[in-house]
């Protein structure tokens, strides 16, 4: 299976200023280390295979489970990637940590000059949220600012997305299991109403890139718990088209969610079409050794999936996964 890749995600670092109860941050405590991507890193495994990687992509985004902006050198990083990818987004997504440092827009600024073309600002505070208020002159917004919580700013041709959540925010999802189980239904999650049975395309266009150079199953896994390799070690080519990856993809083709542990906690509905058609004739076997080989489930993801079976039957092949592992349920 040949799968373009056509989407990154880079995370800067891991950890943040906040502990929303939404994100999968909120298992671990405030005073956790932050940890920062190394930047030869970057630089050296992941610009040179933006570099040598033709195809256009279609977004390079600085984001995933900590808050990019803390990184010294993430302006850097921007700068360089819109020089290797000059067509494709480049995006930040910030819960505003600098704009409440500075005290003004003048870090968004430096984001927009460095080459960033899409800008997401969580405002899950009002103070956030009236700073930009408070200095957004040069910026073009779109009407519907603060209405539906979405903003636009055009820039030398580019488009700077402004997202505002500045109102109680009633749509989350489980971050594959890594948010705990407790948050979930005061966010309106329906535990048994998770989607077992669809299928997920998610691995099919979007790589994760964490800080250490490992890459997940996808942006949802908050607890990391399933690794496909780490970039010190494989080239993102290779990881990308691994025979890992390819089963992960038929299972998912095939909503065999649960034989995969973060998405069998995965409240998230990925679809849309992709033109492969679904494999029928996998192994489900198979699939549960290598994913047994390299799942490393966590206290917290265990306690999570105990509580949402409380009322209902353990799938078969995760409860095996789970007794391999040691974990009784
Ligand atoms: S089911 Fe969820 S965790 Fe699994 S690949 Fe899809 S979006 Fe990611």
């Amino acid at each position: 299976m040949n799968i373009p890749l056509t989407d990154m995600t880079i995370e800067p670092v891991h950890g943040c200023d906040k502990r929303c109860p939404f994100c999968s941050l909120s298992q671990y405590p405030a005073d956790s280390e932050v940890h920062y991507m190394d930047s030869n890193l970057f630089y050296n495994n992941i610009l040179s295979f933006l570099k040598r990687h033709q195809t256009k992509f279609s977004k390079i985004s600085f984001s995933r489970f900590g808050e990019p902006t803390m990184h010294p050198d993430l302006l850097d990083f921007i700068y360089q990637t819109r020089q290797a990818k000059p067509e494709s987004k480049v995006t930040v997504i910030t819960n505003g940590h600098q704009l409440r440092k500075r005290g003004d827009t003048s870090y968004i600024r430096e984001l927009i000059k460095a080459g960033a073309s899409h800008i997401m600002i969580d405002c899950y505070e009002y103070e956030t949220f009236e700073i930009f208020e408070n200095d957004k002159d040069g910026l073009e917004i779109e009407p519907s600012y603060g209405e539906k919580g979405t903003v636009w700013h055009t820039f030398e041709n580019k488009i700077l997305h402004v997202s505002f959540l500045n109102k109680p925010i009633n749509q989350v999802d489980t971050q594959a299991g890594s948010v705990p189980y407790k948050n979930w239904e005061s966010y309106s999650i329906d535990p048994k109403k998770l989607p077992k049975r669809v299928p997920c395309f998610q691995l099919c266009h979007q790589i994760v890139i964490l800080y250490n150079g490992n890459v997940p199953i996808c942006c949802k896994d908050g607890s990391k718990s399933l690794i496909l390799g780490n970039i010190q070690e494989r080239s993102i080519e290779e990881i990308w088209g691994s025979d890992f990856a390819n089963e992960l993809r038929y299972a998912l083709f095939n909503c065999d969610r649960e034989l995969i542990p973060p998405c069998a906690l995965c409240s998230a509905t990925c679809g849309g079409y992709y033109p492969l058609g679904f494999r029928k004739d996998y192994d489900r076997n198979h699939i549960l050794d290598m994913v047994s080989a390299r799942f490393k489930p966590d206290k917290d993801w265990v306690h999570n999936i105990r509580e949402f079976h409380k009322e209902n039957a353990i799938p078969k092949y995760l409860k095996e996964l789970l007794d391999r592992k040691g974990f009784v349920l």
